[in-house]
C-alpha cells in the first residue's frame, strides 16, 4: 500500500494504475472502525484487479460546530492499518491546508436534500461535504466510490450532486454495519459515557419497532412521534429530529407506495449519533 499526503504524491501514486480496470474510491474522515473497514472489503471486491483509494482526512469545512471538530476522534497510525489489512493501494492523508487553498472562494451547495434533517440542524455541513467529496473526485477520478447508507441524507445529496454535475462516477450505497447490540458504528461512539453507550442500542430497537408498525398499517406521523417519545424517555437523551419522509426525496411522503425513510438524530449527552431505517408498507 501506498501513503500519498500530498496531492502531487496522490497523482503520482495513481499515474501508473490508470486504465487498468476500475479505481474505486472510499472516502472517510478517519478513526477507522468495522463499518469503514466493510466499505473497504466492498471496493476491494468491487475492484478486482483494479485500484482501492481509501481517503482519511478529517475535513473541517464540513464541521458547523468547533467542539466537534475538536473532539473527533483521531486514530492515523490504526487508520493506516486498517487500510493495510482491507485490500486498500493508495491512501491519501492530507492535512487540511494541503487540501484548501487559505482564500478559496468557490463553495457548492446542493439546495433542496440538503434543507431537512441534519440539514437543518447542521448548517453548511452538506456544503462542505460536496466540496471535499468534488474535490477528492476530481484528485482521484474514480470510476466507482462507496459511501455508506448510516449516513443516508449524505448519499443521497451525493447522488445529486453527481447527476446534476455529470460527474462520471459510478455510486454505491453500502449497508449500515452494527454492533451485536444493533447501534450502529461509528466514530462518535467512542465518545459515549458508559450509561449512554449501554442506552444507544435502543435507538436501533425503537426504529426496528417502528418499521414493524408502519408494515402494519400504522400512520406515518405516528411511528414518527413514538420514536422520539420512546428516546426522549431515555434521560438525559435530547432528539434533534425523528422523521419519516419519502426515501428519495428526503421530503414529505407523498404517495405511501414509495420507499419510506426514518430517520433519527439525537444527543446522548454531548455525542449526537445519527441512524436510520427504510420502510415500506407490507
Ligand atoms: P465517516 O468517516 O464517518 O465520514 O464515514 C466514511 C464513510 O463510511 C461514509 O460513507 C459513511 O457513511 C460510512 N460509514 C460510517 N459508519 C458506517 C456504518 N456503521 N455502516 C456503513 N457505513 C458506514
Amino acid at each position: 500500500m501506498q501513503i500519498a499526503r500530498s496531492k502531487d504524491e496522490l497523482r503520482a501514486a495513481l499515474a501508473p494504475l490508470r486504465g487498468a480496470g476500475k479505481v474505486v474510491l472510499v472516502p472517510t474522515m478517519g478513526a477507522l472502525h468495522e463499518g469503514h473497514a466493510t466499505l473497504l472489503r466492498q471496493a476491494r471486491q468491487l475492484a478486482g484487479d483494479g485500484t482501492v483509494v481509501a481517503s482519511v482526512f478529517l475535513n473541517p469545512v464540513q464541521f458547523n460546530d468547533a467542539h466537534d471538530l475538536a473532539a473527533y476522534p483521531r486514530t492515523p497510525e490504526d487508520d493506516v492499518e486498517t487500510c493495510r489489512r482491507n485490500g486498500v493501494d493508495v491512501l491519501f492523508m492530507p492535512t487540511p491546508d494541503e487540501m484548501y487553498c487559505a482564500d478559496r472562494t468557490i463553495t457548492l451547495e446542493e439546495t433542496h436534500l440538503s434543507t431537512v434533517l441534519c440539514g437543518a440542524s447542521r448548517p453548511g455541513h452538506f456544503a462542505g461535504v460536496c466540496l471535499v467529496v468534488d474535490k477528492l473526485f476530481n484528485l482521484v477520478q474514480p470510476t466507482d466510490a462507496i459511501f455508506g447508507k448510516k449516513d443516508y441524507q449524505q448519499l443521497a445529496i451525493l447522488r445529486r450532486m453527481v447527476r446534476d454535475l455529470d460527474i462520471p462516477v459510478t455510486l454505491h450505497g453500502a449497508e449500515i454495519v452494527r454492533g451485536e447490540d444493533g447501534l450502529a458504528l461509528s466514530s462518535r461512539n467512542a465518545r459515549l459515557t458508559p450509561e449512554f453507550r449501554a442506552a444507544a442500542p435502543s435507538i436501533h430497537r425503537f426504529l426496528t419497532e417502528a418499521r414493524a408498525d408502519y408494515a402494519q398499517g400504522a400512520p406515518a406521523a405516528e411511528v414518527a412521534a413514538a420514536v422520539r417519545r420512546k428516546l426522549e424517555a431515555i434521560p438525559g437523551v435530547r432528539v434533534d429530529y425523528a422523521e419519516l419522509v419519502d426515501a428519495e426525496t428526503l421530503h414529505e411522503l407523498a404517495d405511501e407506495k414509495r420507499l419510506a425513510l426514518l430517520a433519527v438524530a439525537a444527543w446522548f449527552g454531548d455525542v449526537r449519533l445519527i441512524d436510520n431505517i427504510e420502510l415500506s408498507r407490507a
